[in-house]
């Protein structure tokens, strides 16, 4: 049976395991070696060489829910995308990325790049146009990422697959936001699929790693370039996501459905004055995000409405936890304007939509009532504090 025909919780729970046939146990054993014996194959094992056991078994996992033919596992998201970038750019080369970017690879293209020689232009918007319009004889690559941080913006991935293959330019994207669950870009025409699979291929706020999806040919060049950097992921931890990844499909299709229920909760509040979730109606792209997503997933931001501070809101939770990072079973929030975009002035801020009312949502796993009515009592209490 060929892994496509496998249903999703299948693919999760089973490809990818490796057979323990010395105790028959349930689980795949972890092979810590980092010494193997020496033998007249190619490649030895090691495993800053991507491929001891546990890291090649779980990167047929990956593979098989990106469509892809191969994968590689990386020491985390940042690693996979600066290995990823490296191996497709060199000195003289340019990259055309989208505007709005996790802050980690826009610090990386911004702070690392004009060492190498390569050349970037971030778009002025996320239109197939804005892309179009930044390329230029140079340009090797384009990089994209939809759903976006933390507004939420769907990029017409096939729109800008098309436009690069016809001028021969490489396309990658970071799939973190939506998971393997709620899209697949390489069925869109994507080359190159990366993840933080900190967020939800891990899924338990508890493991930092990455991964890179595409075709053998295209992991082959990474490969030859992630040797050298060396970001691999130490076996107990690729261990670790191999037990996460099980239930990939099961939590993120819970989360999914407790973020389209809270959106319209949100949506109908008279303490909030906007929401950002492409599962809406009214999001700009939702006719798109619904061609191009199985699911629409469980990110999602919104706005209080002016006279609620929003710090004072997050205080008052008592279920959601206020957090960095996101995608865990657990429900977080987080004030973009009081963290990723705290450098920025208040009028670059406005300038990107940020506002200082704006809270990202991480919708988890736990019963939709309880998340409601934490966010109730939290919106009554801080109406108590502010005007008593
Ligand atoms: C977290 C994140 C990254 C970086 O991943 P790390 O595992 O923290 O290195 C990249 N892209 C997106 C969209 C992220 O959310």
């Amino acid at each position: 049976m060929s892994k496509k025909t496998l249903g999703l919780n299948t693919i999760c729970t089973h490809v990818g395991e490796i057979k323990d046939e010395q105790f028959k146990g349930a689980v795949s054993p972890i092979y810590l070696s980092t010494s193997y014996e020496f033998d007249d194959v190619e490649i030895k094992r090691y495993p800053r060489y991507f491929n001891t056991p546990n890291q090649e078994f779980l990167a047929k996992k990956i593979a098989a829910l990106e469509h892809t033919e191969a994968a590689l596992i990386f020491g985390s998201g940042m690693a996979a995308i600066s290995h990823m970038f490296l191996a497709f750019l060199q000195k003289g080369d340019h990259i055309v990325v989208q505007n709005t970017l996790y802050g980690g690879t826009s610090n990386f293209i911004r702070e690392e790049f004009h060492k190498y020689g390569i050349e970037y232009t971030f778009t002025n918007g996320y239109a197939v146009s804005d892309f179009e319009a930044a390329i230029q004889s140079n340009t090797k690559l384009i990089h994209i990422e939809t759903p976006s941080n933390p507004l939420l913006t769907i990029t017409d991935v096939k729109g800008v697959a098309k436009l690069a293959k016809s001028k021969g330019i490489v396309t990658t994207i970071d799939n973190t936001f939506a998971s393997p669950i709620n899209q697949n870009p390489i069925d869109l025409g994507i080359d190159i699929v990366m993840h933080s699979a900190t967020k939800y291929l891990g899924g338990h706020s508890d493991i930092l790693a990455g991964a890179v999806a595409s075709s053998q040919e295209h992991i082959d060049r990474i490969w030859n370039v992630s040797k050298n950097l060396g970001g691999s992921l130490s076996d107990m931890t690729v261990w670790m996501l191999e037990r996460s990844m099980k239930t990939l499909a099961l939590r993120v299709k819970a989360q999914n459905k407790n973020a389209r229920k809270l959106a319209k909760f949100l949506e109908g509040h008279k303490d909030v004055s906007k929401v950002y979730y492409p599962g809406l109606k009214n999001h700009p792209e939702h006719e798109l995000a619904k061609a191009q997503m199985h699911d629409f997933g469980a990110m999602l931001s919104f706005e209080l409405v002016e006279e609620m501070d929003a710090m004072s809101f997050m205080k008052q939770l008592n279920l959601i936890k206020p957090s960095m990072s996101l995608a865990g079973v657990e429900s977080t929030m987080l004030l973009p304007s009081q963290t990723s975009h705290a450098l920025l002035s208040q009028e670059q801020r406005d300038a990107v939509g940020i506002s200082n009312q704006l809270i990202r949502f991480s919708v988890g796993i736990e019963t939709y009532r309880d998340l409601k009515f934490d966010i109730n009592q939290a919106i009554i209490n801080t109406k108590t504090t502010t005007f008593a």
